[in-house]
């Protein structure tokens, strides 16, 4: 389960955040796949969708369609994308243009988030993944590849916090656990979608971190050396990718309404106490985090890799 800093809530810590992003003991089922697959051959016609829509749009229509069509033809991967910032994030990048593959630990919320993306007629396709779990995320890739026969863009999303406190106040099985999740599944995703994203041209991976990652949350400790690491993570594999045209970036979100955040915002006193550490006076949206992922993952950041993007309401972020 997710929880706030008490220099957050202004108290001690007995809000408890609820969270999807909450540990469970049972482990990894075995997943009951939705291929949605009748032969072998990637639905190409699914990624040349966008393509099509883009060529007529500037035939039609102003330019500016076009500019907001900026992922048009990218297939991206994004992890722990049911809901929260995962969910917004898969969602502007299909609006973006992009076929866009969702995944989370529980089918049903797989389920229930594609019809929701596939109401507003966005390329998607989804399946159960559990971050940790080697077969669920050989699956995450074969599927994509077998749906849309490339890979441009991974977002890597899920993180996990099954414990409140201090840093060395951490359990090792609970400091394991965190790690597990928050960073060694990112690079091992980053690591298996590399000989995708190597046979195409300006591929570039966004790992999710944190504020907390530059400014340890006071409660949240191991929590937020994990996302530490994520900026190393992010700045070392940049550096190592960088000669092959793929960038590597970061998001570094401050307090986001989630259910992650949900005892934050639904407690008016701890609201308030939130509030003062924000010079903007508000928590950010899933949405505002999604339009800085777009951007990093879009040729508008051609230049950009490396970095950590902070959008955090102008709270303050340096190591
Ligand atoms: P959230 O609203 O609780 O959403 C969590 C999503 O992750 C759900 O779709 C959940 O679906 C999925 N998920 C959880 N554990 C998973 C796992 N092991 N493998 C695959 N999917 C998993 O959380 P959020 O607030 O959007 O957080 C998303 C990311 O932003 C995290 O990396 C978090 O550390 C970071 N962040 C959040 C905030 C904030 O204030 N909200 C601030 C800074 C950073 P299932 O239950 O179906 O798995």
């Amino acid at each position: 389960m997710f929880h706030l800093g008490k220099q957050f809530l202004g108290r001690a810590p007995k809000l408890h955040l609820s969270a999807s992003t909450t540990v469970s003991g049972a482990g990894v089922q075995s997943a009951t796949r939705n291929l949605n697959q009748t032969n072998n051959k990637p639905d190409q016609k699914l990624v040349n969708h966008n393509l099509t829509h883009k060529r007529l749009s500037s035939s039609s229509q102003s330019s500016s369609v076009n500019q907001m069509k900026r992922l048009a033809g990218k297939v991206a991967v994004v992890t722990a994308s049911t809901d929260g910032i995962g969910f917004a994030i898969a969602k502007r990048l299909a609006e973006d243009g992009a076929a866009v593959v969702i995944s989370s630990r529980k089918q049903k919320n797989v389920d229930n988030a594609l019809a929701e993306l596939r109401k507003l007629n966005l390329n998607v396709h989804g399946l159960k993944c559990h971050v940790s779990e080697p077969q669920d995320r050989k699956q995450l890739f074969d599927e994509t590849i077998s749906k849309y026969g490339k890979l441009n863009i991974l977002v890597s999303n899920a993180a996990t916090n099954p414990a409140v406190g201090g840093v060395l106040d951490c359990d090792e099985k609970v400091w394991d656990k965190i790690f597990d999740v928050n960073v060694k599944s990112s690079y091992l995703l980053a690591k298996e979608a590399l000989p995708f994203l190597r046979q195409e041209k300006g591929s570039s991976i966004v790992f999710v971190s944190s504020i907390a990652g530059y400014d340890a949350f006071e409660l949240l400790g191991a929590y937020s050396v994990s996302k530490t690491a994520l900026i190393g993570l992010t700045k070392a594999a940049a550096k190592d990718l960088a000669p092959e045209g793929i960038r590597v970036n970061c998001l570094a979100p401050g307090i986001i309404k989630t259910k992650f955040s949900k005892a934050l915002y639904e407690d008016e006193s701890a609201n308030d106490a939130a509030l003062m550490k924000i010079p903007m006076g508000r928590l950010g949206t899933s949405e505002e985090m999604a339009g800085v992922v777009s951007f990093l993952v879009s040729e508008d950041a051609a230049y950009i890799t490396g970095e950590a993007i902070v959008a955090g309401g102008g709270m303050s972020a340096r190591l």
